[in-house]
């Protein structure tokens, strides 16, 4: 697919603060688009970044047909810019879209626009470790129709956002809380799935959360409120004995780039792994034992935020983890020693552009 491009000619770039980047707050100089109509995909372009325009009438403001992807560029060592495992990244756009009845877009066509944006705005990906360039592909429908039914057009943007590490001084322990109340994710719903709306039923329950000390929701399963299913916006991993448990995906789960590579990688240092339900009870049994030795998550933005405080149904435990468990340590840098190619990448995750 032809990608035109047109270029800005007055780059934002001098007016940042690369020691002060706020999460999601400043967007480099240039998006991509593109439309799906008439059964295809057209009209593909990187232009500058700027508002877009659209009907009231626009179906996803409506209907929620609306996704998206989180990723992330790093500037490596040897000055090359490094995609993380961006082919996984696709496939799960992909798979939230056949969920939401929304368009597949090919994988070259994914890869080709991300090289082409970033070769463009290779001065936006911070150069200082623990930087990144953040990426947010974002598909939603754009029909002109309030009819609740699939709609027939869509756009596809990416765009991208120079942030800083997501722990400036040091792993900073999250706090979790499960809640009797609310549910992320049911069974055969869109909780497997990078669906707008699944972030915007889950924004009442975290400000609950917060209100009460906390600083995100451990989500339990929606039928029977027991098993463990992930927090916030991350996957969990408890460090159990000398196993490694984090749940099963099982469909209510976002299936994480990241949680694939702390398998991957504890796997391949000859811990036990296991994928399975776990129930809260579990979780609180293994500490009273003292088998719990470590509970962290794992999600692109931070890569491995450790936890130390578990809250349910009234009862606390807290983690003696310092701030960061060994365990949960070492994989920090064998990620991020991958991201940022300063150390060998055997599972080619690494993608430069
Ligand atoms: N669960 C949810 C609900 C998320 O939003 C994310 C962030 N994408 C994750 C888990 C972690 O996924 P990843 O490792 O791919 O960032």
């Amino acid at each position: 697919m032809n990608i035109k491009i047109t270029q800005t000619d007055q780059s934002r770039i001098s007016e940042i603060d690369f020691n002060n980047l706020q999460f999601g707050r400043v967007f480099s100089d240039h998006m991509f688009e593109m439309v799906y109509r008439d059964g295809k995909w057209v009209d593909a372009e990187i232009k500058p970044y700027g508002p877009i325009t659209f009907d009231p009438s626009m179906m996803a403001l409506h209907y929620g047909q609306a996704i998206f992807e989180g990723m992330k560029a790093y500037y490596a060592d040897d000055e090359t810019i490094n995609l993380f495992r961006p082919m996984d990244h696709h496939k799960r756009l992909n798979n939230s879209a056949k969920r939401l009845c929304m368009p597949e877009i090919d994988e070259s066509v994914f890869i080709d626009a991300l090289e082409k944006l970033l070769q463009l705005d290779y001065k936006w990906v911070p150069k200082t470790h623990g930087h990144a360039l953040y990426i947010r592909p974002l598909m939603f429908a754009s029909e002109e129709y309030i009819a609740a039914t699939v709609s027939k057009e869509y756009h596809f943007y990416i765009i991208t956002s120079p942030v800083a590490a997501y722990y400036k001084e040091g792993f900073n322990p999250v706090s979790l809380t499960t809640t009797n109340e609310y549910v992320r994710a049911a069974k055969g719903g869109t909780g497997e799935a990078k669906a707008a709306g699944n972030y915007g039923g889950s924004l009442l329950p975290a400000i609950k959360a917060q209100e009460e000390g906390y600083t995100q929701v451990l989500w339990l399963d929606a039928k029977e409120h027991k098993y463990v299913e992930e927090v916030g916006t991350m996957n969990i991993f408890f460090l159990m004995g000398d196993t490694v448990v984090t749940p099963e995906l099982g469909g209510t789960v976002l299936p994480g780039i990241t949680r694939r590579s702390v398998l991957a990688l504890a796997k391949e240092w000859n811990l036990n792994v296991e994928e399975r339900k776990i129930t809260i009870e579990e979780v609180f049994e293994s500490h009273e034992n003292g088998e719990l030795n470590e509970v962290f998550g794992a999600g692109t933005a931070a890569v491995i935020s450790p936890v130390g405080l578990i809250h349910h149904n009234g009862k606390t435990i807290t983690l003696d983890q310092e701030k960061i468990g060994p365990f949960a340590k070492k994989m920090f840098d064998a990620i991020t020693g991958i991201q940022y190619g300063n150390q060998t990448d055997p599972h080619s995750w690494t993608h430069p552009v």
